[in-house]
């Protein structure tokens, strides 16, 4: 979407730039002068943040999941329907920032923020084969479910079928018919993936781990919620950036449609935790989840500038606590210590 550098003494000025199209407007390779500030603090946020999964132990985890009393069959299904459902989630939202988005979005600080994110979700991919592997889970069996277990099929073809649309030949990012179409990859991406369809594992494998168990494979979880929500407001703020810039794009009949494809979306994850969940364990149980995801759906849908739908209360408030938590002390200064001993810092 953009043309080949040209010489020229017309300077980039901050407020030119956009979020889409800037091929027509200017330099798409000037990070500087930063107009979009959310975009490069969100950045620095990502870097401040960085972890790998390989500096988590998960010895306990091993010792815990080995052992025959360690966890009931319900249990041991749904904990492994849960890294199986993230074991290719993770990757189908890296395809779509470097397939997709990053194409269509050619502000260079919101693509300083992407190629972050991008990378962020390649230790997300890891973290989650480093946890399979650690417990020997069996990888063939976790690696296909999108595949072969249907409700995690469903909210996976729902995804990479918006990866399909940016994908076709056809596209283009100049109608307003393709910008909705873009709106609609954003919103189901960020809003939907990695808004409300990884929050039913997030809150059924943190439960094991307020219960100390599993508790290599919580960090990482923890690490990854922290990762996501960040994710999650910059998508959201880049999303209405762009609606601010097109309004035209925002029709009523759009709003709507938005507000169905959430909808939808709920179903697709009540299905999903009713799935994972026959019978109640660990204090969850099919209606709490539901009323979490209604929850959790009515905050996109606000951040959005739409009307909540569902008034759900939070029936885990211990969720946000989570979410909210900041750099965890211990985990930075372990890995201070680390990287030193390490020889990391030797040049
Ligand atoms: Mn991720
Ligand atoms: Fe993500």
């Amino acid at each position: 979407m953009s043309e080949s550098i040209r010489m020229t003494d017309e300077r980039v000025s901050a407020d030119k730039k956009r979020v889409i199209n800037n091929d027509r407007v200017v330099d798409v390779n000037q990070l500087v002068p930063i107009k979009y500030k959310w975009a490069w603090h969100y950045y620095l946020d990502g870097c401040a943040n960085h972890w790998m999964p390989t500096e988590v132990s998960m010895q306990r985890d091993i010792e815990q999941w080995k052992d025959p009393k360690g966890f009931s069959p319900e249990e041991r299904h749904v904990i492994k329907r849960n890294f199986g459902f993230f074991s290719t989630a993770e990757t189908l939202v890296g395809n779509n920032i470097v397939l997709a988005i990053y194409k269509c979005v050619d502000n260079p600080e919101c693509r300083q923020y992407l190629l972050r994110q991008a990378f962020e979700e390649a230790i997300h991919v890891h973290a989650f084969q480093y946890i399979i592997e650690s417990l020997s889970m069996d990888d063939g069996e976790l690696f296909n479910m999108y595949r072969e277990v249907k409700a995690i099929y469903n909210k996976d073809e729902f995804s990479m079928k918006l990866t399909d649309d940016i994908l076709n030949p056809n596209f283009e990012l100049v109608s307003v018919q393709g910008q909705q179409k873009f709106i609609d990859n954003l919103i189901g991406y960020y809003g939907v993936t990695e808004g409300i369809f990884f929050y039913s594992g997030f809150v059924i494998l943190l439960s094991f781990g307020r219960q100390n168990r599993l508790p290599g494979a919580c960090e990482q979880i923890q690490y990854i919620l922290r990762d996501e929500s960040i994710h999650m407001n910059f998508g959201l703020e880049m999303i209405n950036t762009i609606i601010d810039e097109n309004p035209e794009l925002w029709t009523p009949r759009f709003q709507e449609s938005i507000v169905s494809k959430i909808r939808a979306a709920v179903e697709l994850e009540c299905i999903y935790a009713n799935d994972c969940l026959p019978t109640g364990i660990l204090g969850l149980n099919q209606h709490l989840l539901r009323e979490y995801i209604q929850y959790i759906a009515d905050r996109r849908l606000e951040r959005l500038r739409l009307r909540k739908i569902y008034g759900s209360e939070n029936p885990f408030p211990w969720m946000s606590e989570i979410i909210d938590l900041k750099k965890e002390k211990n985990f930075f200064e372990t890995r201070v210590t680390e990287y030193q001993t390490g020889g990391a810092l030797e040049w």
